[in-house]
């Protein structure tokens, strides 16, 4: 058996790994590359493998470093079907269509503010791709074994994170490997723990909190002092969130701060339709979250929803305190652009940073300190107080990772390490040398190794 590292090798995104054995090829997990200008491109380079060639696809969860290259594979020729779990099928469906939505809309304003070197710049993909690729998608339940070929089989199993958020385990030539995704926390208020998994031949093993401990300040409390902060000097609060899992915990906190009064009643915005779609999942999916049906149903009803974009420039417009959810969370796109670049200029307000970001990203800029970027073919100056809410992520950090790895029966014969800049990747490594005494290789993007 082969398999070769197409991505999340040395970086975060571009999850997709290409397993060879019994004369098939199948991929697990088919992300895009995000972030870093040098990693995009990657996603127009020709692949280590032709899609018409590709017996299945596995997918671990719906993020789009994980699933957003699937609308090209199938573009390009795939003709089998996409396995993942009914959640993450569901979100898929509603974030396909927005990755190329956005690379559309991208795609427009490269060529309209002449910012591109391409003539006329193009879609990765279009919304007929996305629409297309839907069809190919196949759901299958937890905890069972599905056999794709006569030496071929694979099983799901709960990895936290977000919704349908799957553990890939195959078995291919008398050998297991268990494919990670990515980690959910032991302990979250909303999302369930991570399958405890005993034994397994080989392991790839996200990495990207393996240089990190999460912060253990009560992201409740943190959140409290920011928004009363910025309520009190008549600010706006702008918080740029993932739009599926991140979006929904800051309503839940925020649902839970206004319950005890510790925060001023203000209007709460949701302004994402993909983030309002994400957040009815919770209702369907209730068996994957601690959530009740009643509470779910209570946080979700404490936003106002903002679907159509003239919804979105009208709450611009409305006058006083007030807090807008808005997705992208790294503010690579979306309409929390159009948020930004209005309220950014302003000391009173606020923009408050929710979860991991990614090198290069306008988020990543924002963290660092940087006084202006460049968002909608504009410079735009930050006067406005930019925070981040520490301990609110969807993965684990390299001792979570560790406290999960100990309640294996036995050290597996490997251990890959992906999903993790290079820094991360070494420091997971070290940490699982010294505290398990097992190894750990961290492969190179396009590697290829056999088991
Ligand atoms: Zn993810």
């Amino acid at each position: 058996m082969e398999l070769t590292f197409c991505g999340a090798a040395g970086t975060v995104t571009g999850s997709k790994y290409l397993v060879k054995t019994g004369g098939e090829q199948f991929l697990v997990d088919c992300g895009l590359f995000q972030g870093l200008k040098e990693l995009q491109l990657r996603n127009w380079n020709t692949p280590p493998f032709n899609p018409r060639d590709i017996h299945a696809v596995l997918l671990t969860h719906a993020h789009i470093d994980h699933s957003g290259y699937i609308p090209l594979l199938v573009k390009n020729g795939f003709k089998g079907k996409i396995y993942c779990s009914p959640a993450t099928a569901d979100l898929c469906s509603i974030l396909l269509p927005d990755s190329a939505h956005i690379q559309e809309e991208e795609a427009l304003r490269a060529n309209k503010y002449g910012y591109t070197k391409h003539h006329p710049a193009l879609p990765l993909y279009t919304r007929e791709d996305a629409d297309a690729a839907l069809k190919h998608f196949f759901t299958v339940p937890f905890g069972h074994d599905f056999s794709l070929t006569d030496s071929f089989s694979f099983r799901l199993q709960h990895a936290g994170h977000i919704l349908g958020a799957s553990m890939v385990r195959i078995f291919a030539e008398h050998t297991s490997i268990l494919f990670s995704g990515d980690i959910g926390r032991m302990n979250d208020e909303i999302m369930k723990a991570p399958h405890p998994i005993d034994t397994i031949d080989y392991l790839v093993l996200e990495s990207t909190y393996g240089d990190r401990l999460h912060d253990e300040k009560n992201p409740i409390d943190q959140l409290a002092q920011i928004v009363n902060r910025i309520s009190e000097r008549g600010g706006v609060l702008v918080i740029p969130a993932f739009a599926v899992g991140r979006a929904q915990n800051i309503l839940y906190y925020l649902h839970q701060l206004k319950r005890m009064r510790r925060i001023a009643d203000l209007p709460i915005y949701l302004d994402s339709p993909m983030a309002i779609s994400a957040t009815e999942l919770f209702w369907k999916y209730s068996n994957e979250h601690h959530l009740s049906l009643a509470l779910a149903k209570e946080v979700c009803d404490s936003a106002t929803y903002i679907n159509t974009p003239e919804e979105s420039k009208h709450i611009t417009e409305i006058a006083g305190p007030k807090i807008i959810i808005s997705a992208s969370g790294m503010i690579t796109a979306g309409r929390v652009l159009h948020h930004i670049k209005t309220f950014a200029n302003d000391e009173k307000n606020g923009i408050l940073l929710t979860g991991y970001q990614a090198e290069g990203t306008r988020g990543a800029k924002l963290a660092a300190g940087e006084k202006q970027i460049k968002l909608l073919g504009e410079t735009v100056s930050i006067n406005a107080e930019v925070c981040e809410l520490k301990n609110t992520s969807a993965h684990a950090d390299y001792a979570e990772i560790l406290t999960w790895l100990k309640k294996f029966k036995k050290a597996p014969r490997e251990v890959f390490l992906t999903h993790g800049e290079q820094k991360a990747a070494l420091a997971m490594q070290q940490h699982i040398e010294d505290t398990l005494g097992w190894k750990a290789k961290i492969p190179q993007y396009l590697e290829t190794v056999s088991l």
